[in-house]
């Protein structure tokens, strides 16, 4: 794997079949976002930086505990590790269980297929609840979470100095991935934050793919409001789930295996507020 640089001391690699990282170099330091799916490719990863730069890793970042994007901690095990505090969620009963969305079901099948035991998956060495700076010299790294959205552990990497804002799979190049951890209402109100960073010029890193810019985000940002609109007038009409897709007054973005997904966790949703 190769990086390549979007903007100076900015640099993004896309992993075959994998989520991106990126790297953002400093004058004390760099700061990687993301980590590949297997200590393997963490490993990749971290000769391919030593290739670019002698500034010595700092920080290690997770856009949101997806497999794709954080079951490669396990390379980084000797530098800060970062990301959203509910990725971890320690409760202690009879049996001592954890959950957080390192132990969401798609990760709990990825780590069956990996043969990891889901328990030992590697945890962030430092969680936060919202935001955070990190200093790299001639340039501060922004970390925030806005709210669930893609998943519980969002986090958006800001360079505000460079004009890049690097989103994990808040924003996609298709169609929006979503699992038990998604809030559509959620997601809609984060994208109306994120796009408050944009400018003309900014340069959006998403988890998959090449570079997108503000025109994408605002174009996703509609589609996703388009189901929770949607849906939540279909909710009030007390139309039931199984027929709003169908339903002859409305227009559903994206595909229709997407759109249903979409309804029916904004269902959810809606139906919890009325609890
Ligand atoms: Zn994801």
């Amino acid at each position: 794997m190769e990086f390549s640089e979007v903007r100076p001391g900015i640099f993004m690699a896309v992993l075959e079949e994998e989520a991106t990282v990126s790297l953002i170099v400093g004058e004390t330091g760099c700061l990687l976002v993301d980590t590949g799916s297997t200590s393997g490719v963490g490993n990749q990863i971290r000769e391919a930086i030593s290739r670019i730069t002698d500034q010595p890793l700092t920080t290690v970042v997770l856009t949101h505990g997806h497999w794709d994007h954080s079951f490669g901690l396990s390379a980084f095990s000797d530098y800060e590790t970062l990301g959203h505090e509910d990725l971890v969620q320690h409760t202690t009963d009879d049996i001592p269980v954890i959950v957080g969305d390192l132990y969401c079901r798609e990760n709990l099948n990825w780590a069956t297929d990996q043969g990891i035991n889901p328990k030992k998956v590697t945890l962030p060495t430092t969680l936060i609840s919202l935001i955070t700076v990190r200093d790299l010299g001639n340039l501060s790294v922004e970390i925030a979470h806005f709210g669930q959205a893609h998943s519980r552990t969002d986090l958006i990497i800001a360079i505000p100095t460079h004009r890049v804002v690097i989103v994990g799979d808040l924003v996609e190049s298709g169609p929006p991935q979503f699992d038990e951890t998604s809030s559509i209402h959620g997601w809609v109100t984060t994208l109306d934050s994120l796009y408050g960073l944009l400018k003309p010029d900014t340069c959006v890193i998403p988890g998959h793919g090449e570079p997108l810019g503000p025109e994408h985000v605002a174009h996703f940002r509609a589609g996703l409001a388009a189901i929770w609109d949607q849906a939540e007038w279909a909710f009030k009409q007390s139309i039931p789930l199984a027929e709003v897709y169908t339903h002859k007054d409305l227009n559903w973005p994206w595909d229709r295996t997407t759109a249903e997904k979409g309804i029916s966790l904004a269902y959810a949703e809606l139906a919890a507020r009325t609890m």
